[in-house]
């Protein structure tokens, strides 16, 4: 058969597997000028397919990136902003200016305030060598800030065409679907009938006759909680909306359940643990004496989320000696005001972070 391309993203066009790059169902295969089934939907109904992760080649991706003359936009999540950071970032994306874009506010409680915030992704970001131009807390959801971010694109592009990058799950797609939805009809910008044209495995979405903004496919954090759980189960995991803290006032030998995806054990004498995670991860509290047992007997059939990916758990230890947060990346972080020792059990290669306070 001859090779076609989908015209939006330059993927091949097959129609056998509808995870994979470039499907498109055989019926809807009429003519030579094709998009495949993702850029279809997105195009069309601004809605995402998942494709699969190895058929990627996310690093060559950003690499290419690196060799443009471009504004680089890098979206983080303030949920898990470590788990959000893409390794090596500034080395890949070569000299280019970098906007970061804070994604996710609406999630956090409103009493925080925006510039405290906004020190804090500084400080991570510094620690990262990673310089931008400027920082903005905004919400994919909410639309928030996108007025600031429209003008700082436009001012900070000087011209030059946009790529906008991230881990998946930071927003990406919701954050490109809002501004099209926000500026679609405004003269001069994203207009969607004008949509895609073909570049490196990128969607291409023109913003005047000599530049576009290109989403970039997402890489994926194997070391963040939503690696492993299926695509289905995500919203589970992903908070939608503003956590709502729930505290545990823990006496030794205590643990806590968050799902059947980790585990906290408390060691110490006693101490308050705020959790804050999404409202669909129910939390339980047990004796450490029965929390083995309570996991073989009820945790998986309790919470209703497929662990089939998980083989096996690896534990963490720490040694509180201060307040602090304690996050396991993906999935979400507890605030301890405790002393004494901490376990953490989560699935092997899941990254957990002892840092600074946030909130
Ligand atoms: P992508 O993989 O980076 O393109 O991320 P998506 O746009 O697909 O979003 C991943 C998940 O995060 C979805 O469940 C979204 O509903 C959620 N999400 C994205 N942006 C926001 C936001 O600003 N606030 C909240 N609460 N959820 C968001």
């Amino acid at each position: 058969m001859k090779e076609i391309k989908c015209y939006g993203c330059g993927a091949i066009i097959q129609t056998n597997s509808p995870k994979e790059p470039g499907y498109l169902p055989e019926k809807a295969f009429n003519n030579e000028r094709v998009l495949c089934q993702r850029c279809f939907k997105l195009m069309h109904y601004h809605t995402k397919i998942e494709t699969s992760a190895e058929s990627i080649d996310f690093v060559k991706i950003l690499s290419q990136i690196g060799q443009k003359d471009a504004l680089v936009v890098y979206i983080v999540d303030l949920f898990d902003l470590y788990g959000s950071m893409i390794p090596g970032f500034m080395r890949h994306v070569g000299f280019n200016d970098v906007l970061v874009l804070a994604n996710k506010r609406d999630v956090l409680p409103k009493s925080l305030k925006d510039d405290k915030l906004e020190r804090y992704v500084r400080r991570q970001l510094k620690k990262e060598s990673i310089k931008p131009l400027d920082v903005i807390i905004t919400s994919a959801k909410k639309n928030y800030n996108y007025d600031l971010i429209y003008e700082s694109i436009n001012e900070l592009r000087k011209g030059r065409d946009v790529y906008v990058t991230g881990t998946t799950n930071v927003g990406k797609s919701s954050f490109i679907n809002g501004l099209l939805k926000h500026y679609g009809g405004i003269k001069g910008f994203i207009t969607v009938s004008e949509f895609p044209g073909t570049t490196l495995g990128m969607i291409k979405i023109p913003l005047d006759e000599n530049s576009a903004i290109y989403d970039t496919p997402g890489i994926i954090n194997n070391h963040q909680m939503t690696s492993r759980v299926t695509h289905k189960d995500l919203v589970k995991i992903i908070p939608q909306s503003e956590i709502r803290p729930v505290t545990f006032q823990l006496s030794g030998n205590q643990t806590l359940y968050f799902g059947a995806l980790a585990r906290l054990d408390y060691l110490g004498d006693k101490g308050s643990f705020t959790c804050y995670f999404s409202k669909n991860l129910p939390i339980h509290r047990t004796k450490l004496e029965n929390a083995d047992n309570l996991y073989n007997r009820h945790m998986e059939l309790k919470i209703g989320i497929d662990i089939s990916k998980i083989e096996d758990f690896e534990t963490i230890s720490y040694m509180v000696k201060e307040p602090c947060e304690i996050v396991i990346s993906g999935l979400g972080f507890i605030s301890v005001n405790a002393l004494g020792i901490i376990k953490i059990h989560v699935p092997v290669g899941i990254d957990v972070i002892m840092r600074e306070r946030m909130i």
